[in-house]
């Protein structure tokens, strides 16, 4: 049996923008099982990234619930919420958040550190990581001495160093040629089926998510009932 990782619950998100409430998102209900890969898909402003950041946390949503294995978030102080956080999350971005005066390894053994690994263990699960993202002979660069490929490589390491429950991935490949985004997908594939780690992905390339196992649609902060067989 499939047990439930992250729950939204009829997760709606509004702005005051002075004068109209905005209403980002309208009642999303999303079930996410342990070591299941989820796309989210949407266009520019549909609020892919507002659910991503409701999702971890790091947004509150204006109604409903967000529940991580049954409990609900928002009853978490904001302490909790941030060990929760670096225990069971990872994130990956579109611009890779890298620290650029690191070089690879060091950028990949930051989490562990400040999880409180010696540096020899952070060091040895870093070269580990990084050698399975196919990166092994660029440790010792720095995110400039990278190409866009590889630092989201990097990142993927790196946000995978503390074995997360579950990554958030906001457009990962948005800024990354055809090519070089399949291979960073394929990559994120391949290590969910190997590490058993939950993805959810969020992405406006509708190509991409249909390499994708699992994908929704995010309309107007809606989430589009999917017709099986019809890719829209
Ligand atoms: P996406 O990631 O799909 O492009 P976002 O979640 O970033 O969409 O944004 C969805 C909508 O919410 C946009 O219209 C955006 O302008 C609005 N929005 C996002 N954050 C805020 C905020 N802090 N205050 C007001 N409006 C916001
Ligand atoms: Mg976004």
């Amino acid at each position: 049996m499939a047990t439930e990782l992250l729950t939204c619950e009829q997760v709606g998100k509004s702005y005051w923008d002075g004068n109209h409430n905005l209403e980002v998102l309208q009642g999303v209900n999303l079930a996410l099982n342990e070591g299941q890969l989820l796309a989210i898909v949407g266009s520019s402003g549909s609020g892919k990234s507002t659910l991503l950041h409701c999702m971890g946390g790091l947004d509150k949503p204006s109604t409903g619930q967000i529940l991580f294995r049954g409990n609900d978030l928002a009853k978490w102080s904001p302490r909790m919420l941030a060990d929760w956080r670096n225990q069971h999350l990872g994130f990956v971005y579109q611009f890779h958040h890298l620290l650029p005066e690191f070089n690879a390894l060091e950028n990949i053994a930051m989490p562990l550190l400040i999880s409180g690994q010696s540096a020899s263990q952070a060091r040895q699960r870093a070269t580990q990581l990084l050698q399975r993202v196919g990166l092994a002979d660029r440790g010792q660069h720095r995110p400039a001495e990278l190409s866009g490929g590889e630092r989201q490589r990097v990142a993927i390491a790196r946000a995978l160093a503390n074995n997360p429950a579950l990554v958030l991935a906001d457009e990962p490949t948005g800024n990354l040629d055809d090519e070089t985004a399949r291979q960073v997908m394929a990559l994120m594939l391949e290590l969910n089926r190997e590490f058993g780690t939950a993805f959810v992905i969020v992405t406006h390339d509708q190509k991409i998510a249909r390499a994708l196992p699992k994908q929704v649609q995010l309309h107007h902060g809606k989430i589009v009932p999917q017709t099986a067989g019809a890719a829209k």
